[in-house]
C-alpha cells in the first residue's frame, strides 16, 4: 500500500512538473489567467504553438499529401442547425448531470461515487441528459430560430460536403476526406490541463468505402494510426488498443477501437478509430433531401457508402509527446560538478526549435558575425534559434528544457585561431547523448537536414 501511495504521489508530481515548464519556458498557459483563467480552456505559446503545427503538418502529410486516395477540407465551426439534428447530436449527444441539493455544484453522474456530495453530504438530484453543444446567435435577432452551435466535432463538416466532393473530384470509393479544426464541447468536468477541454482541435478523417470493405478498413486505419503514434516519437508499448464493446459503442457502429496512451494520470484515449456504417451519409440524405449516394459507372450500382472514422485530437497529442519526452538525467555544470537535468527528448521531427546557435562569447565581434552567418545558412531549412546570453552550459541545458535536438557552438577554432585545419569548423552538439563533434559549417545544412525530415 505504500508503495502505491508513493507512486501515486510520483505520478501526480510528474503532471505538476510537466504543467510548470509548460508555462515556464512557453508551451501552454491558462487561459485570461490574468482575470483568474477560464475552465476548461488553454493558450499555447511560442513553443507549444511550434510543437502542434509540426504534429498538425506530420498528420496532413501522413493522411493527404502522401497518398492519392485522400484530400483535405476546410468546413465552417458554425453550420446550418438541421446538421446537428440529422447527425443525433441534439438529441444525443449528452452527459447524465447531477446537482448537488446543498451546494448547488455540478457534477457527471457517472462520476460521483454515492447519492450524496462527499464534501458538504448535500443530497444528489435525479440525474438530467445535458446537451454538450454550445449555443450562440447568428445575426441581430436571439431566438430559437437564430440559435446556431459551435461544432462538437470537425466531422459533419466532411459529410455534408460528400457530393461536393465527389463531383469536384474523379474521386471513387474507397476515397477519404480529411479535415484539421477546433471543435467545441461544453464537459462538465474539464481537467488534466490540455488532455480534456471545452475548446480543442481535432485531425479527423472519414475513409468512404463499400459495405464489404467496412470491417477491412478498419483494422487497416487502426494499425496507420498506431505507425503515425510511433512515427512521431511515441514508443509502442505506451500505446494501447481497446476494443470498445458492444455496450460502449454507438448503435450503428459495427465495432470501434481506442488508442491509448499512459498518461501520467493513467491510461486514456487518444484517439478513436470507428466503424460508423452508412449512418451519417443515410441521416444527412433523409434530411436534406439530397442524394448522397455513389453511381459506379463501371457496374452500374448505386450505393450509399461506408465509413471508417480516425478521429485524432492535436491537443491530446501534444500533451502524450509532453510526457513521453519529458526526462530527468545527470549532467556536469560548467565547472565538472553533476546536477539535475531537465531534458525534452522530442523526436527531432517534432521539436520545436531543431538547432540552437551559439557563439562563445557574446563581446567578441567575429564569434558573433560568425554564429550569425550560421544562423542565416540553416534558417531556410529548420526552425533555428541565436542564442548569445550566459555561460555556455546554461545555454546548453537551455535548449534540453525545450527539446532542442541540437546545439552547434562557434569558437576560436572556428576563427582558425587554434590551427587552419579547423577553420570554419563548429561543435555539433547532440541533445539527449551531450556528445559533442567537429563538423565544417559547410555540411552543416547537410547533416542536420538528414537528421530532422
Ligand atoms: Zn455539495
Amino acid at each position: 500500500m505504500a508503495t502505491a501511495e508513493l507512486s501515486e504521489r510520483e505520478t501526480g508530481n510528474l503532471m505538476e512538473k510537466i504543467v510548470s515548464l509548460a508555462k515556464r519556458r512557453g508551451f501552454f498557459f491558462q487561459s485570461s489567467e490574468i482575470y483568474g483563467g477560464i475552465q476548461g480552456i488553454w493558450d499555447y505559446g511560442p513553443l507549444g504553438v511550434a510543437l502542434r503545427n509540426n504534429i498538425k503538418r506530420a498528420w496532413w502529410r501522413t493522411n493527404v499529401e502522401l497518398r492519392d486516395d485522400v484530400v483535405g477540407i476546410d468546413a465552417g465551426i458554425l453550420m446550418n442547425p438541421r446538421v446537428w439534428v440529422a447527425s443525433g447530436h441534439v438529441q444525443n449527444f449528452t452527459d447524465p448531470l447531477v446537482e448537488c441539493k446543498k451546494c448547488h455544484q455540478r457534477f457527471r453522474a457517472d462520476q460521483v461515487s454515492g447519492p450524496r456530495h462527499e464534501e458538504d453530504g448535500g443530497e444528489f438530484t435525479e440525474a438530467q441528459q445535458f446537451n454538450l453543444m454550445f449555443k450562440t446567435f447568428m445575426g441581430p435577432v436571439e431566438n430559437s430560430s437564430t440559435q446556431v452551435y459551435l461544432r462538437p466535432e470537425t466531422a459533419q463538416g466532411i459529410f455534408v460536403n460528400f457530393a461536393n466532393i465527389l463531383t469536384s473530384t474523379r474521386l471513387r470509393p474507397p476515397f477519404g476526406i480529411a479535415q484539421i479544426g477546433k471543435a467545441f464541447r461544453n464537459e462538465i468536468t474539464p481537467g488534466n490541463s490540455i488532455f480534456r477541454m471545452r475548446e480543442f482541435e481535432q485531425m479527423e478523417l472519414e475513409y468512404f468505402c463499400r459495405a464489404e470493405e467496412g470491417m477491412k478498413l478498419l483494422e487497416y486505419w487502426k494499425e496507420e494510426r498506431l505507425k503515425f503514434y510511433e512515427d512521431i516519437g511515441i514508443a509502442r508499448d505506451k500505446l494501447h488498443v481497446l476494443t470498445v464493446p458492444d455496450e460502449g459503442r454507438a448503435f450503428y457502429s459495427k465495432g470501434t477501437y481506442d488508442i491509448e496512451y499512459d498518461f501520467p494520470f493513467g491510461r486514456q484515449e487518444l484517439e478513436g478509430v470507428a466503424y460508423r456504417t452508412d449512418y451519417d451519409l443515410s441521416q444527412h440524405q433523409k434530411a436534406s433531401g439530397k442524394s448522397l449516394e455513389y453511381f459506379d459507372e463501371e457496374t452500374k450500382q448505386k450505393f450509399i457508402p461506408h465509413v471508417v472514422e480516425p478521429s485524432a485530437g492535436v491537443d491530446r497529442t501534444v500533451l502524450a509527446l509532453i510526457c513521453e519526452a519529458y526526462t530527468e538525467d545527470e549532467a556536469p555544470d560548467d565547472k565538472g560538478k553533476m546536477e539535475t537535468r531537465t531534458v525534452l527528448r522530442f523526436h527531432p521531427r517534432m521539436a520545436p526549435i531543431k538547432c540552437a546557435v551559439f557563439p562563445l562569447l557574446k563581446n567578441k565581434e567575429d564569434l558573433v558575425a560568425k554564429a550569425k552567418a550560421i544562423v542565416d545558412l540553416l534558417r531556410p531549412h529548420m526552425f533555428v534559434f541565436y542564442d548569445e546570453s550566459g555561460a555556455i552550459g546554461r545555454r546548453y541545458r537551455r535548449q534540453d528544457e525545450i527539446g532542442t535536438p541540437f546545439g552547434i557552438t562557434v569558437d576560436f577554432e572556428t576563427l582558425g585561431e587554434k590551427g587552419a585545419e579547423l577553420r570554419d569548423t563548429v561543435t555539433l552538439r547532440e541533445r539527449d547523448s551531450m556528445k559533442q563533434q567537429r563538423v565544417a559549417i559547410k555540411d552543416l545544412a547537410n547533416i542536420l537536414v538528414s537528421r530532422i525530415s
